[in-house]
């Protein structure tokens, strides 16, 4: 009998278009993983400094073509197909051998999702700097792993502020270097630099890798709960997001901006929502909301000016004034449990207004 290898010709493995995916019948005709990707090689560059996985792949997908919708890169295991980010053994060994590389090399890109990254969809967030320093150096434009956490909306090498690029663009385009890097009014530089600070802090926080700040409010948890409840729509029935409050004429567009189109209601963790929200400018107005509440000391000016005193009342009145049922009980448990972790922030609060 003939090894494998010879059984199965290349002309038999490769699928009607020669761009990296495949099809069904295809798949069912490969015996190893060494067959998958034995005819193929992607001749696009190898991963950058710190470059994401996702990042390669819409570089291929620009070289190659974008493949039809939900159809797996021929490296892909249909178990892990929507999270490219975090290749197992074997998909890392198949991409190794279709990029000409080794897969020790390639596992250090790896991203193991977690809480404290945004949904692997949404990482689309970039410093215009590090895109300017590819461009000059002869580089593909490359997103970092860095930028793919929700609390990171500046860049640490160059103290920039991030930017979003836009999904729709990926297979079309590279992120754009042209941007602006920060507003114009100092004011505006300021708050950004102590909204982008917060977010630092809360995350090691959260993640017990510092202390919370002995006169900030509340806790890292219910500073993130608070977070949480911007960031999602805590209503039954469509609706914009509490976000929406802090729209003003005077908003330091694009680098802080709010969704002002309804979104559906939430099902599921609150948390798992808020990775959603990819874009940095929308975090950063909710960070901004969160930062307000906990932060005391804050100068007046940099108060939202749209912000009413109890801005999250509507939620609650609109809870009141629906009959319980069981098909929301599950929404209504999730969202009293958010009202309910935000009560140190609260409370703390109102100890603060009474002393003014
Ligand atoms: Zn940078």
């Amino acid at each position: 009998m003939r090894p494998v290898d010879q059984q199965l010709s290349v002309q038999s493995l490769k699928p009607s278009e020669d761009a990296g995916y495949r099809s069904a019948s295809w798949i069912d005709a490969c015996q190893t993983s060494r067959d998958l990707c034995r005819p193929y090689r992607w001749w696009v560059e190898a991963l950058g400094p710190d470059e994401t996985f996702r990042s390669l792949i819409e570089r291929a997908d620009r070289f190659h073509g974008e493949p039809p919708p939900d159809t797996p890169y021929v490296w892909q295991d249909s178990s892990s197909y929507g999270n490219c980010d975090a290749p197992n053994s074997y998909e890392l060994l198949r991409l190794a051998r279709m990029l000409d590389v080794s897969a020790v090399e390639l596992f250090k890109h790896r991203l193991e999702d977690g809480p404290h990254l945004l949904y692997p969809t949404e990482r689309r967030a970039y410093c215009p700097q590090c895109i300017r320093e590819d461009h000059a150096e002869g580089r593909p434009r490359a997103f970092r792993r860095e930028w793919a956490r929700f609390f990171v909306l500046g860049c640490s090498s160059h103290r920039t502020t991030l930017h979003w690029a836009e999904p729709r663009l990926s297979s079309l385009k590279d992120m754009d270097i042209e941007v602006r890097l920060q507003p114009e009014e100092p004011w505006q530089q300021e708050l950004l630099q102590v909204i982008d600070q917060f977010a630092l802090t809360l995350e090691a926080s959260l993640w017990n890798k510092a202390r919370w700040p002995t006169n900030w409010y509340g806790t890292p948890a219910s500073a993130r709960a608070y977070l949480a409840r911007h960031l999602c729509n805590l209503m039954g029935v469509p609706a914009t997001l509490p976000l929406v409050h802090l729209w003003t004429q005077n908003l330091p567009f694009p680098f802080v901006a709010v969704p002002k189109r309804p979104m559906p209601p939430l099902y599921g963790p609150a948390w798992e929502n808020a990775r959603r929200i990819g874009r940095p400018a929308w975090r950063r107005a909710a960070l901004w909301l969160t930062a307000w509440r906990v932060i005391p000391g804050l100068p007046a000016h940099w108060k939202p000016i749209t912000l009413p005193t109890h801005h999250l009342d509507a939620i609650d009145e609109w809870w009141e004034g629906v009959p319980a049922t069981p098909h929301r009980f599950k929404q209504w448990r999730t969202y009293d449990a958010l009202r309910r972790s935000c009560i140190p922030i609260v409370i703390d609060h109102a100890k603060r207004d009474s002393m003014k």
